[in-house]
């Protein structure tokens, strides 16, 4: 593809994007695709000789589109959102082009340097403590996701209480045994596994049954009856948001107690973080001043094109220290001298994305003030939904609304309260999810996207009460 033919297939892919968003309004939200529907429509290998690229836009719309659940839709509110923006494309597109690997700071200071910049910012923007920024002992990092992040959590923490023997000689016989509640996000679980702790050294604290937030009682007992086995508290995660519902982790008493026994304090707010972009938004944060990590996700309700993930660490020394590694290849005069950040000393991988240009070009584009209002129209949405769900004798809330995200369900009962989620995601008008709740299953609306408006709420509360009728 010469430069002109890239210019010229380069306008008709924006216009793509551009068309395709115009279209979703009058596409069903859910993929109504089978299994092997969208592989039969493709060849068998790929093509000897190259093909104009416009064939490949066209086939997009053959192939591709009704093989998608469409995440931009003004109607999803299934999972959290992973909302995309023109800013945020844009930014990514820009990385695409200049294709710079950042590992290394001498690889490209500006991929680095952005990202610094952007992270403070944006720990700033959240009202995050002054440790976390950059030019203290902290800093943050834009991981993939915040399952990344907290498995690198988890290994700094490692690193830290084994006083460094973890990385040189593993885990030993110290019994580390890590904590979070029984609505902690699966990817605690996932890391403990990857850290070669097994699933077993995981302990699933019970909530409270009203709140769904950790019983701080049950986190004290475990914690200490732990100890009194021998055993190694080495990392307590708390939910600012937990998945299900939404629920807020005390972060102030949970966080005294990981640390009257030396355990790391992880907080995951991959989605409700954030919101603390508002002022008015940041009572859940309430305890962050003496997190020693935490994550939250731009890449949910921020704007900013998957993958995003926004990771700050208090003391970037024991996160460094648990992944640093330097093979000849990568030795330079920048890093020997100590004054630039390697972020591949931050995360698992080698290899990273200029991902900081998306970011950086959400928060320039909206400015705090756009990014406010953007999450606070969700909120306001949210509200809603919840006053048409009280309104309704049919249906009732299971917590109380968590930011732009309600959990309601049938009064009648589970069946009939997944037969009507699953008749409104089936009909395509919109798209929700379940979960269960103490035992119940109920049905979570997240709201996010930028382009959902009241007439989109109100026609799928619509269609919810048509599915409740029956
Ligand atoms: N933590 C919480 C609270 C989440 O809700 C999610 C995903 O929804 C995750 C972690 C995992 O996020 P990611 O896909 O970025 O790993």
């Amino acid at each position: 593809m010469s430069p002109e033919e890239f210019r010229r297939h380069g306008h008709a892919a924006i216009d793509w994007i551009a068309d395709y968003w115009a279209s979703l309004d009058d596409l069903p939200v859910r993929s109504q695709a089978a299994p092997g529907d969208v592989r039969r429509l493709l060849p068998a290998s790929a093509p000897k000789a190259g093909e104009p690229f416009d064939a490949l836009l066209a086939d997009l719309d053959r192939v591709v589109v009704p093989g998608l659940t469409h995440w931009q839709h003004p109607r999803f509110f299934a999972y959290f959102p992973a909302n995309s923006s023109p800013a945020a494309i844009l930014g990514d597109l820009i990385s695409s082009g200049i294709g710079a690997q950042g590992m290394i700071w001498a690889t490209s200071p500006a991929v680095t340097e952005v990202e610094q910049a952007v992270l403070d910012w944006f720990a700033e923007a959240l009202g995050l403590p002054a440790d976390f920024r950059s030019d203290g002992p902290g800093g943050g990092v834009i991981q993939d996701t915040a399952s990344t992040a907290t498995f690198s959590a988890l290994l700094a923490a490692l690193h830290r209480a084994s006083g460094g023997e973890a990385r040189r000689h593993g885990l030993g016989d110290a019994g580390w045994r890590v904590y979070g509640s029984s609505q902690a996000h699966s990817s605690l679980v996932k890391a403990a596994m990857m850290a070669g702790l097994g699933e077993d050294a995981v302990r699933s604290i019970a909530v409270d049954p009203e709140t769904q937030a950790i019983d701080l009682a049950a986190l004290e007992a475990a914690v200490e009856a732990d100890v009194e086995q021998g055993l190694t508290p080495v990392m307590v995660h708390l939910a600012a948001g937990s998945t299900s519902t939404g629920a807020m982790d005390d972060l102030v008493g949970a966080g005294r107690i990981a640390r009257a026994h030396g355990a790391w304090v992880h907080v995951d707010a991959a989605w409700a973080g954030v919101a603390a972009v508002c002022p008015e938004h940041r009572a859940h944060l309430a305890g962050v001043e003496s997190a020693d990590s935490f994550v939250t996700n731009p890449h949910k309700w921020l704007l900013t094109t998957f993958d995003c993930s926004t990771f700050w660490v208090r003391d970037r020394a024991a996160l460094t220290g648990a992944l640093s590694i330097l093979p000849e290849y990568l030795r330079n005069a920048a890093t020997e001298s100590g004054e630039v950040v390697d972020y591949r000393d931050w995360h698992p991988q080698l290899g990273r994305r200029f991902r900081a240009i998306k970011l950086w070009a959400v928060l320039r584009t909206y400015g705090l003030e756009g990014l406010r209002e953007h999450v606070r129209s969700g909120v306001a949405l949210a509200a809603l939904v919840a006053d048409l769900v009280r309104a309704d004798d049919r249906f009732e809330l299971v917590t109380e609304p968590s930011l732009s995200l309600v959990v309601f369900r049938l009064r009648s009962g589970d069946e009939q309260t997944m037969a009507a989620m699953e008749a409104v995601n089936a009909s395509g008008e919109a798209y929700l999810s379940h979960t269960t709740v103490e035992g119940r299953a109920a049905i979570r609306l997240a709201v996010g996207s930028w382009r959902t408006t009241r007439a989109d709420v109100e026609r799928t509360w619509r269609a919810l009460q048509a599915a409740a009728d029956g």
